[in-house]
């Protein structure tokens, strides 16, 4: 049969996303990184207000801009609105990154391990994929004196390994980038340091960050990129013009302002993931020392797929990932403390 498709996409492998199970509340969930508390009460508040008695408000496009979302994350970060732009799920502004910066065979790069949904976004552009490895440090491997390509990734606190590398090592990568430095903190919410201060310093840093986690809004799609005002207007030529629709508008400004609800959801889990990461050394786990809501973890065995397997009859989902680097542990995210006491004792039972 003839092809309608572009090469690159008939080549290509399709990102898979972590299992979401129908029945959900039926197993322990800890392969998604959500966060297993609710939004603040003030989210739900603000959907139900924006949908109204007969949801009138539905039929009018949202504000095309999210201006009043700029100008709320502008303030909490400590930046002008003409630094911010909201996006759909952190992955939207990713992508137009790779987008604005990357033609078709130009580099982008990023460390490997973390998220591969770089590497699609980037096939899907037909741009050049590059990646480099980690050394027993947690530094990167054989990283280019001056690397010239379009866009750099560098995730941090890493997923799945969960380590952040130090402030001082990420402003030093950016002095080495000659294209953009795209310091993705997802997770940056539960770790010590982040980067936003290279964002003001070095003209090529962008941060991204999502509300999908620390937020707890993974439902709701709701993500930010803070860089220069030159780099924030292209990609606002570039995005659907109605990125966010109402209800994220609505719920995002709510979950921004009420940063005291915010704060002790995220002061829990990283007290849980303490906790955890010490219970799991007890049983001769390796865990690599997390920054971030979850934690990549080794049985003695190093044979991730066997406690996998041992935590799904129990119906526990955890992440086991198939790069052949990773398949001796598992990434756990961090749930409840209920649900983490349980967890550990499953483990300790499987051995
Ligand atoms: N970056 C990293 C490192 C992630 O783990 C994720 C979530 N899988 C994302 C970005 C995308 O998050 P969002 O839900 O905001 O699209």
């Amino acid at each position: 049969m003839k092809s309608y498709l572009r090469p690159n996409i008939s080549a290509m492998q399709g990102y898979v996303p972590g299992l979401q199970p129908d029945d959900v509340s039926s197993w322990i969930k800890l392969n998604t990184n959500e966060n297993p508390y609710p939004p603040s009460p003030k989210v739900v508040e603000a959907i139900v207000s924006e949908i109204g008695s007969d949801g009138a408000s539905l039929r009018t496009y949202p504000s095309a801009s999210s201006q009043k979302l700029r100008e709320l994350a502008g303030k909490l970060y400590g930046f002008d609105p003409s630094w911010v732009i909201m996006a759909n799920g952190s992955d939207e502004v990713l992508n137009n990154l790779i987008r604005a910066c990357a033609g078709q065979g130009q580099d982008v790069g990023y460390v490997h391990p973390s998220y591969s949904y770089y590497s699609t976004l980037a096939e899907v552009q037909g741009a050049a994929v590059c990646s480099y490895g980690l050394n027993d440090a947690f530094r990167i491997e054989a990283f280019p004196e001056y690397y010239n390509g379009k866009v750099f990734f560098l995730t941090t606190p890493n997923s799945p390994l969960g380590f952040a590398f130090p402030l001082e090592y990420v402003e030093e990568l950016a002095g080495n980038c000659g294209g953009l430095l795209v310091i993705d903190e997802a997770y940056a919410d539960f770790a010590d340091q982040n980067a936003l201060e290279l964002v003001k310093k070095y003209e090529n840093v962008v941060v991204t960050r999502t509300l999908s986690k620390s937020y707890a809004l993974a439902g709701m799609r709701l993500g930010l990129a803070i860089a220069r005002p030159d780099i924030i207007a292209a990609l606002d030529k570039i995005r659907d013009h109605y990125n966010l629709d109402r209800l994220a508008q609505a719920a995002c400004c709510a979950a921004l302002l009420d940063q005291e609800y915010f704060q002790e959801s995220c002061r829990r889990i990283i007290a849980t993931r303490k906790w955890f990461s010490t219970k799991l050394a007890t049983l001769g786990y390796s865990v690599v020392p997390s920054q971030a809501n979850f934690v990549f973890a080794s049985p003695p065995d190093r044979n991730g797929s066997r406690v996998y397997d041992a935590l799904y009859d129990r119906r526990i989902l955890v992440r086991l990932l198939s790069d052949p680097l990773l398949t001796h542990g598992l990434r756990i995210s961090i749930g409840t403390d209920e649900q983490m006491e349980a967890t550990f004792a499953a483990l300790a039972e499987i051995g």
